[in-house]
């Protein structure tokens, strides 16, 4: 392990504290950074198969002399449901846990929703942590205490905040990711220079975001840490989305019309329609004479350079303007009847429109469409 790579953030929560570990190879001192937290509480370990699969042994080597108890369900989105979370509970009283003892979410972001929330409501809350194993959940799922699970009415509309009493990233972990899912990933560190740190932008454009793409540790590391500084300090102005938690949303409205349009079983991940929609997202600024083109074309050049998912990449998705709108209308953060939309002013400075022009919006759909 090259301990200089590792790198502490504090997330300032007041007595909801707590610390993100970054770096390479953390997972093997995993007992040493939860001794802090919890030195004799028993542990549940909650994962999906998949990661079970390939970094199971890791784990349950790593917490060697603890007691453990694990919990593997499948991997997929479908796991955050109700029955699946009654399942999880279930298994925590069979095996006899209570409040002081210690839940791991050893996963990506639906393993860190579910077993997150599990972990609120279990005994009315017991601690947990968040050993996150996707680029996604790195940096964006495991900071800010949101956890959720789906239902038929949607998306993450059932859940808590509740803060983990510490996240240990090892970036080792996304050696065996997909590249899919990592440029997924990639999507939301790129959302954090392009919301509020030009520099950060600056600097994955000049060939940071190329080596977080080849994996390169230092990289990794350096990017981690921005992208979670930067939720961080956002999520402690706003810990339960009023106000300015909704930058974080950039890309989002339009990436979300296109999930929608894709049909969530539909071959589309959440990061790729963030990425194809924050590519929108500065496009309608230009239109509406809030940004410079020459910063709109950065984005779309620094998309291109990194093969990243593009507008010109979802022509399938853009046949009818209307029912887009229609899915951005239906975006939860949006209120009484108005379209939000976070849009730039330029690279590294976004802010919250309350009141999109709905009818700008379809234009401009309708614009990408006939261009397609
Ligand atoms: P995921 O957890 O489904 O992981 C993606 C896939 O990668 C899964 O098949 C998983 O088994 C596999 N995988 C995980 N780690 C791996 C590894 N190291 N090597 C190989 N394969 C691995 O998806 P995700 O993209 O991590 O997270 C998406 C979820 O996160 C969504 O449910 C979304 O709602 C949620 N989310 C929550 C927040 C929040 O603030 N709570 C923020 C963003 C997203
Ligand atoms: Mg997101």
């Amino acid at each position: 392990m090259t301990d200089t790579l590792i790198q502490t953030l504090d997330v300032a929560l007041g007595e909801r504290s707590y610390d993100i570990v970054i770096g390479p190879g953390l997972l093997g001192s995993l007992s040493q950074h939860i001794e802090t937290v919890s030195p004799t509480a028993r542990i549940a370990i909650i994962t999906d198969e998949t990661v079970y699969e390939l970094h199971g042994q890791a784990i349950e080597q790593a917490l060697a002399g603890r007691q453990t108890h694990i919990i593997i369900r499948p991997a997929g989105e479908a796991q955050k449901s109700l029955a699946n979370l009654e399942d999880i509970l279930d298994s925590l009283f069979r095996a006899g846990f209570d409040r002081s003892d210690l839940l791991i979410a050893f996963g990506g972001g639906v393993i860190g929703d579910l077993a997150g929330f599990a972990a609120s409501i279990y005994k009315r809350g017991m601690p947990f942590i968040q050993v996150p194993t996707t680029l996604l959940s790195q940096v964006d799922s495991s900071v800010g205490g949101k956890t959720a699970i789906n239902n038929q009415f949607g998306k993450n509309l059932i859940g808590a905040f509740y803060q983990p009493q510490k996240v240990v990233t090892d970036t080792d972990l996304l050696k065996t990711l997909p590249a899919r899912q990592l440029k997924a990933g990639y999507a939301e560190v790129l959302k954090y220079g392009l919301l509020g740190d030009p520099a950060f932008f600056d600097a994955l454009e000049a060939g940071l975001g190329q080596d977080i793409l080849d994996l390169d540790e230092a990289a990794l590391t350096k990017a981690i840490h921005v992208s979670c500084a930067t939720k961080a300090k956002i999520v402690a102005q706003d810990e339960r989305e009023g106000g300015v938690r909704a930058l974080l949303n950039l890309g989002h409205t339009f990436g979300h019309a296109l999930e929608l349009e894709a049909g969530y079983d539909g071959d589309l991940l959440h990061g790729e329609a963030v990425s194809v929609g924050m590519e929108m997202a500065f496009r309608f600024a230009v239109e509406q004479g809030l940004c410079p083109v020459a910063d709109a074309d950065r984005v779309s050049a620094h998309l291109a350079a990194t093969d990243m998912p593009r507008i010109s990449d979802m022509t399938h998705l853009l046949h009818d303007p209307a029912a887009l709108l229609k899915h951005m209308g239906q975006d939860k953060k949006n209120e009484s009847g108005h379209l939000t939309l976070i849009l730039p002013r330029k690279i590294g400075e976004t802010f919250i429109e309350k009141r999109a022009d709905r009818e700008a919006v379809l234009r401009f759909l309708t614009q990408l469409r006939d261009e397609a």
